[in-house]
């Protein structure tokens, strides 16, 4: 590894010199010139146009990457999921990840703009850059003019269940419908959690047994003619299976306007990890599926067929897990990901030569900055973007343990594994927050994204 070499102090222009820029769009040395909070150049520079000159040669440089899909404090059965608005982004920061996109939390007495408020003053602690969308729970007419409202608050995506009728989550195909016809107009994103609800048996928990592959099927396929009745852009979260994938696929070919997202788990782990006598902390809603169903996964990304690879960050703790290690239905749903979510998918994806460099920074950068409205200020490594930079090594090499990383949970999936690129310098907005692995930035700075365009 290259060390950053810092040659001269200053705030203002910051040039990074040599390295291999790598967008969804291009790849080739290039200079980086930022200028306070934007990208004001890339191409060959001189030194004396920069207050601050970091060496990159030997590193790559790519646009900050996104996470379309956490749950930071997440309220669910009577517990929180273990990262909040100041840990989750600080993890986020380490691995390279310098935008997220969370969740309102949807109730049927509150209204999407009142839920909406609360959410952007809890996520005031983050260091990274947000935005949110806005989950549907409980449907009424009036949910139709909240969707106008939250689009004026800077808020044009939305999530829906198909499944969860027990907890009152689920939006009934009827309602899905008319709110997909509202965000049509608005220009806004329906993202779905596709399980068919009567073929989800909630009694078995979060296992493939209680939730099986045709669930997931059957719901995509729903959907994915409402999406193309409507023409309402639809995302589909978490494809996990090969049938789920397959059903996605069907429903572009027939003209929806489908983008679909992976997960990390959904491409490296299989259902095997349940007989582990630690198995319940593998739960995760979708369930892992077999290793036909990640390989399926590898080649969509492999073959752009797919729009974000996110982590559907929602840790729990053992402590939390253990709860439900006798009883399936108290057991939380929920893996931690995002501060390993572009290592995992640089050395198991581009390592490994299932996709492309440029693939990665698609699945990272461009796809989901496309699809949630923040695209061109994020995503994006061109004059005017924002300054969201990762400075990665593609040659570290690296094993995961649990106690080196800053996620506020004891466990990870991941824990032993061998991986190859990290992040050592992240900077957001202009200001490094990361440098040689360290946490550099400050509480606060992250700011709400509004939806651009
Ligand atoms: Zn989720």
């Amino acid at each position: 590894m290259e060390p950053l070499t810092l040659r001269r102090g200053g705030e203002m222009r910051v040039l990074i010199k040599d390295g291999m820029v790598i967008t969804a769009r291009r790849t080739g040395r290039a200079d980086v010139l930022v200028d306070g909070e934007r990208i004001a150049r890339v191409g060959k520079i001189r030194p004396s146009a920069a207050d601050e000159v970091v060496e990159a040669r030997g590193l790559l440089v790519l646009p900050g990457f996104i996470d379309a899909h956490v749950h930071f404090s997440l309220p669910v059965a009577g517990t929180r999921s273990a990262d909040d608005f100041r840990t989750g982004p600080i993890a986020a920061a380490h691995g390279g990840v310098t935008s997220f996109v969370d969740f309102t939390v949807g109730h049927p007495e509150v209204s999407l703009p009142k839920a909406l408020e609360g959410r952007l003053e809890e996520a005031r602690p983050s260091c990274i850059d947000y935005s949110f969308r806005a989950e549907m729970v409980g449907w009424t007419p009036e949910r139709v003019d909240e969707i106008f409202r939250v689009a004026e608050m800077g808020v044009r995506s939305f999530k829906f269940y198909t499944a969860y009728s027990d907890s009152g989550r689920r939006t009934p195909l009827g309602y899905l419908r008319v709110a997909m016809g509202a965000i049509r107009e608005i220009g806004g994103v329906a993202m779905v959690h596709c399980e068919a609800d009567e073929l989800v048996d909630p009694r078995g928990g979060p296992f493939p047994s209680a939730r099986p592959a045709v669930a997931e099927e059957v719901a995509i396929a729903e959907v994915g003619i409402l999406a193309r009745e409507t023409g309402c852009r639809t995302y589909i979260a978490h494809i996990s299976s090969a049938q789920g994938l397959a059903a996605y696929l069907d429903a572009k070919r027939k003209g929806a306007l489908l983008m679909g997202e992976t997960c990390p788990h959904y491409l490296l782990l299989d259902d095997r990890v349940y007989m582990r006598p630690d198995g319940y902390l593998f739960s995760v809603t979708p369930p892992l599926r077999k290793p036909v169903d990640f390989e399926a996964l590898w080649r969509a990304l492999g073959r752009k067929l797919l729009t974000a690879v996110s982590t559907d960050h929602c840790p729990f703790t053992r402590k939390q897990k253990e709860a439900g290690a006798e009883d399936p239905t108290r057991l939380p749903s929920g893996l931690p990901g995002v501060e390993l979510l572009p290592a995992l998918l640089f050395s198991e994806g581009v390592v490994k030569g299932r996709i492309s460099p440029r693939q990665f920074a698609y699945y990272l950068t461009e796809g989901p900055a496309k699809a949630f409205g923040l695209w061109p200020r994020k995503g994006r490594l061109s004059r005017g973007a924002d300054a969201d930079l990762v400075l990665w090594d593609p040659d570290a090499r690296w094993t995961v343990k649990t106690r080196h990383l800053h996620m506020d949970v004891d466990f990870s999936p991941y824990e032993g594994m061998e991986l190859r690129g990290r992040a050592v310098a992240v900077m957001s907005r202009g200001k490094w927050i990361v440098r040689e692995g360290e946490f550099i930035g400050a509480e606060g700075h992250g700011k709400f994204v509004p939806w651009q365009g």
